[in-house]
């Protein structure tokens, strides 16, 4: 051992935070070489450790520019010190990791090529020019390729994977951009290309990528493996391309996202401002949701009677050499069957995508586990999630306050996502979707048993929703009994609302404004059109929409002209659908006369469908909420707003509907006219009703949830309405206002519960 010299010292420090995946060792590293520490860093299952040997001076200084200059993604959350004795270590070292038990270092989202790969890539001097899966410390895959934590290439899906010379050279170098870079591949030590006819029997292409570009210009669908699944992609300016796709994958009408070269293209189909260009560009990647050009060049079938198109950059190295190939938008949609989990294994993509697509472009990386795209929508510069996936989980939401034990809460049934909880972090996992077939329920529970091992994080508690025919619900009530735990059933609604108090860091009691389609009400009506005075904890409900009839029950959520008769019929005018038989419209008028078969709600959701009937936009919608999209899409007027008034019933305060019913039926002054006065009318009158709110409680804070505030219309209007009456305005912002954000929610009451 060396001699210690005089004023050196030794410190034990502990790194908390999303320090793993993101090149800190290789930062770590050169930051102690430039001033002059030895010691040692490592990965571990809670964080990184180093221990750091010098002048006490260097140390702090070390200890000050660690965080500041950790290079994005990386985040510093906690540094913990501990001063030992010197040991007199002549260089600083990188060691490998060791397995601990415990709690469980942060997992990286999958991140979007950086700059430096792609010009790399266009490079023809350079050894990975042209090669689709070049990656390195600062952009490629993480949460889509770990197997098991630490993240070390072994515990990766790039084990099988040797690296060559040059690669391991790169590796081991702490100079390098590709120091400790996990996924690290080239052209010969790396994936591989492979391109299979619609039957999965492979092609030998020597070059598959120009062989799958042809086909996609002969108008050919194409299943393209990606990072989180396989995606279907094609020709997005081609009409009988995109009828052909709809048609295979049994999608009616669901808007469809484009994938474009680069923002130049983006620019060129739709409008993109410069906060929309950032989120486009940013590491996440995800779909953004933007307003179309009208001679955008795109075939009409991609958003069928949309104003907006979701259109997302190339995120990884094979998106950008199909995309430069091709030259114009491609389709890039889920690879699945109607409402199918995305597939992401390379058998069950042969399988279940055979009879969609004509060809498959794979390579031999193994997806890990799924991530479908993200979805986003900015107002006013802020974004709104529709879908929290690919780019950001499983990223922990950080929460304002700790908790003891793990909470596992198993989210809704429509666009399903569930949430593990530990102290100050909330794991919201990617989007796993609709629990409507036996695929979707595997997914959710594989799901869940994955996010359990991988975080180390076995539940204390579950949280569900309160609707008992709810698989999640079933799932959980199960769990529960298998294992002993405390369960806490959470109303559908003030789950919604306990998001938003969490996403926006609040504790106290608010107005809670939850404007949703269907939620389970205890008192055994359709909740969706909701005022509740609610914290954390609890809630009590103190308004809603007035209640009207769904004739048929479910089968109205998709037929807005049931909820227009409805609707008339309590108003008392005429109303008739014209697209619509006889037959049935005297059916359903009989069950409103009878009540039979009829569900009572107070949902806001299908309000919108309802009046998107009456106003003559949409009688049916062939996706959940296609009617409502349509009349947002509309209401761009100046049009004065609809009247609505205010009563009470049942003790609850109401925004009665009918004046604004009465007032549509015979008007005829234009769709657009009609969709901006009920947009205005619907939005003044629940700041009216929420003023009624606060002179009885005193409350002066409104909190928006619920899956109609997707809707960037109504929340404006509505935002600005509650302003101007003096309210503060909640909404979300780091999680979907929708079921996509339910399982948070839960999460967060039941936490409130257990301090309680
Ligand atoms: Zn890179
Ligand atoms: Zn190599
Ligand atoms: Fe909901």
């Amino acid at each position: 051992m060396a001699e210690c010299q005089p004023g050196v010292v030794r410190r034990h420090i502990e790194v908390r935070g999303l320090v793993q995946g993101v090149g800190f060792r290789p930062f770590a590293h050169r930051l102690a070489h430039e001033l002059g520490l030895t010691g040692w860093v490592r990965n571990h299952s809670e964080g990184v450790s180093l221990e750091l040997e010098g002048p006490a001076a260097r140390i702090d200084d070390y200890l000050t520019r660690l965080p500041a200059e950790l290079p994005a993604p990386g985040l510093v959350d906690t540094v913990t010190t501990e001063d030992l004795a010197p040991l007199g270590t002549p260089d600083f070292t990188i060691e490998l990791s060791e397995h601990q038990g415990g709690a469980v270092a942060l997992i990286l989202p999958d991140l979007a090529i950086c700059d430096a790969c792609r010009n790399e890539l266009f490079d023809p001097t350079n050894r990975r020019f042209g090669y689709p899966f070049t990656n390195c410390t600062h952009c490629g895959p993480r949460f889509t390729i770990i197997r098991d934590v630490p993240y070390d290439r072994v515990h990766t899906t790039m084990r099988e994977f040797v690296l060559c010379d040059d690669c391991a050279t790169e590796y081991h170098d702490p100079a390098e951009r590709r120091f400790h870079a996990q996924p690290n591949a080239c052209p010969s030590c790396g994936p591989r290309l492979t391109l299979h006819d619609a039957a999965g029997a492979p092609l030998s292409e020597p070059d598959p990528l120009p062989t799958a570009v042809a086909l996609l210009r002969q108008g050919k669908l194409l299943a393209l493996k990606g990072l989180g699944g396989y995606h279907l992609a094609c020709d997005a300016r081609r009409p009988e391309v995109v009828d052909e796709l709809r048609r295979r994958k049994h999608r009616d009408a669901k808007p469809l996202a484009i994938m474009v070269r680069d923002l130049a293209q983006a620019r060129q189909v739709a409008l993109v401002s410069t906060a929309e260009a950032s989120w486009l560009s940013s590491p996440a990647a995800p779909i953004v949701l933007l307003t179309q050009r009208p001679d955008r060049g795109l075939a009409p079938a991609l958003a069928p009677g949309l104003t907006t198109v979701g259109v997302m950059l190339p995120y990884t190295p094979l998106h950008h050499l199909l995309l430069a190939a091709f030259g114009s938008p491609l389709v890039m949609t889920s690879g699945n069957l109607s409402d199918e989990p995305i597939a992401h294994l390379d058998e069950d993509a042969l399988t279940r995508l055979h009879e969609l697509a004509d060809g498959f472009l794979m390579h031999d990386r193994p997806i890990q586990r799924r991530c479908d795209d993200s979805v986003v929508k900015l107002r006013d510069d802020q974004p709104i999630f529709f879908r929290r996936s690919r780019g950001y989980a499983p990223a922990p939401i950080a929460l304002d306050d700790t908790a003891a034990g793990v909470v596992l809460a198993v989210g809704g049934h429509q666009k399903n996502t569930f949430c593990l909880t530990r102290a100050r972090e909330a794991f919201l996992s990617h989007h796993v979707g609709d629990l409507e077939n036996d695929l979707a329920l595997a997914a959710f529970e594989t799901g869940i048993a994955d996010f359990e091992r991988l975080f180390d994080l076995p539940p204390t508690v579950i949280a569900h929703d309160q609707h008992p025919d709810y698989l999640a619900t079933q799932y959980a009530v199960a769990r529960a009994s298998r294992d002993g735990l405390p369960i806490i059933a959470v109303q559908h609604h003030h789950a919604h609302l306990a998001a938003c108090l969490a996403d926006c860091g609040r504790h106290d009691e608010v107005i809670g404004l939850a404007l949703d389609g269907t939620g389970w009400g205890p008192d055994g009506t359709v909740w969706g059109g909701e005022v509740l005075l609610c914290d954390r904890a609890d809630y009590r409900r103190v308004g809603r929409l007035r209640p009207f009839a769904l004739a048929g029950g479910e089968a109205a959520v998709r037929q807005g002209w049931r909820v227009a008769l409805a609707l008339a019929h309590q108003a008392e005018v005429d109303y008739t659908p014209t697209s619509v038989e006889p037959r049935r419209v005297d059916a359903a008028r009989q069950m409103l006369r009878s009540g039979f078969r009829c569900l009572t709600t107070s949902s806001a959701g299908r309000l919108f469908d309802g009046f998107s009937a009456l106003c003559g936009v949409a009688e049916v919608s062939r996706y959940e909420g296609e009617a409502a999209i349509w009349l947002e899409g509309l209401a761009a007027s100046d049009a004065g707003p609809l009247p609505f008034g205010q009563g009470t019933a049942d003790g609850l305060h109401e925004l009665d509907w009918r004046p604004a019913v009465r007032a549509v039926v015979g008007r005829t002054d234009g769709l657009a006219a009609l969709a901006t006065a009920f947009h205005r009318g619907l939005a003044e009158g629940l700041a009216e009703l929420c003023q009624v709110v606060r002179d009885e409680s005193g409350r002066n804070v409104v909190a928006l949830s619920g899956g109609c505030l997707q809707n960037v219309r109504l929340l404006g209007l509505l935002s600005e309405a509650l302003r101007q009456a003096g309210f503060e305005v909640l909404c979300h912002r780091r999680v979907p206002p929708n079921d996509g954000g339910l399982a948070l929610g839960q999460a967060v009451v039941a936490r409130a519960r257990q301090r309680g």
